[in-house]
């Protein structure tokens, strides 16, 4: 649904401003969401409800899921359209974003360093049966560095994460919503870059009828760790139903490193988000872990 296609809906909408709980009324499009958590700046997960709710609304559980891609994902290839509603607002946190399973999504911002690494990568992970949340660039996919197509027909999400990757809380109004355009990823999930939004960032995402999904477990990985430092953070800090925020251009991006932290995650009990099959281009509310 395009943000111009539906009629206008006030929602009340409380923003807290340095502090203070301020109501406002809000003229949002009605296929948007109402209620933001609080604004924060390089908070990353701030947001995050920190619960442990095991919600396992699709797909095979337990047990039914081994390596290996399957053909297509059932229910997000030709299903009905109906069944695709946001989450349920009271379920979704910024830092777990849609994932309301006990999985842990692992998930790489900004831009491979080839596109054929990024092939390499994501046949890799759909071969050990792991969906992965990606959030490239405008700017990467104009590149050439990162085939969107390609990703989604191997079982992976595609995800906003604006187009030249600026502080969006430095931008006007319409400044984001063009961060938000084209080539940019058109999708029902955004990362702003930094994990840096206000109450402008929120309204362009809300107006483009987006969410914001950011992260609640960060690796750090833009520092140049060693992809064994990376892995082995993931594997010990990681918890059930947590975000991990690393990087397409850093060490972690590669099959080894997938490997290692499925294993290790399965030794404590965690299993990563799966790969459900092939991935659908149209903005969908819908993601499997
Ligand atoms: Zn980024």
């Amino acid at each position: 649904m395009s943000a111009s296609s539906s009629g206008w809906t006030r929602w009340q909408w409380p923003v807290r401003i340095g502090g203070l709980l301020v109501a406002m009324t809000l003229t949002l499009t009605a296929c948007q969401y109402s209620g933001t958590p609080s604004p924060t700046t390089r908070g990353g997960a701030s947001g995050s409800t920190g619960t442990t709710q095991v919600h396992q609304p699709n797909g095979p559980g337990k047990g039914e899921s081994g390596p290996g891609r399957p053909a297509t994902n059932p229910g997000n290839s030709n299903g009905p359209k109906a069944a695709d509603t946001p989450p349920p607002r009271k379920d979704y946190s910024l830092g777990r974003g849609p994932n309301l399973t006990a999985r842990v999504a692992l998930t790489f911002d900004d831009c491979p360093r080839s596109v054929a690494e990024e092939r390499q990568v994501l046949s890799g992970a759909a071969e050990l049966g792991i969906g992965l949340m990606l959030f490239p660039t405008g700017a990467c996919i104009r590149s050439g560095h990162f085939d969107a197509d390609f990703a989604r027909s191997e079982g992976h999400y595609v995800f906003n994460h604006s187009n030249t990757h600026p502080q969006l809380t430095k931008l006007s109004y319409d400044g984001v919503l063009s961060q938000l355009a084209p080539p940019g990823v058109q999708s029902r999930y955004g990362r702003p870059p930094f994990g840096d939004w206000n109450n402008t960032v929120a309204r362009a995402y809300a107006a483009k009828g987006m969410r914001m999904w950011l992260w609640t477990v960060d690796t750090n990985d833009w520092h140049g760790y060693a992809q064994d430092r990376i892995v082995k953070y993931v594997n010990r800090t990681a918890k059930a139903g947590d975000t991990v925020l690393m990087h397409m251009q850093w060490n972690a991006f590669s099959v080894d490193a997938l490997r290692q932290m499925q294993a290790g995650l399965a030794k404590r009990g965690l299993e990563v988000c799966r790969n459900s099959g092939t991935t659908t281009p149209e903005r969908s509310w819908t993601v499997y872990c």
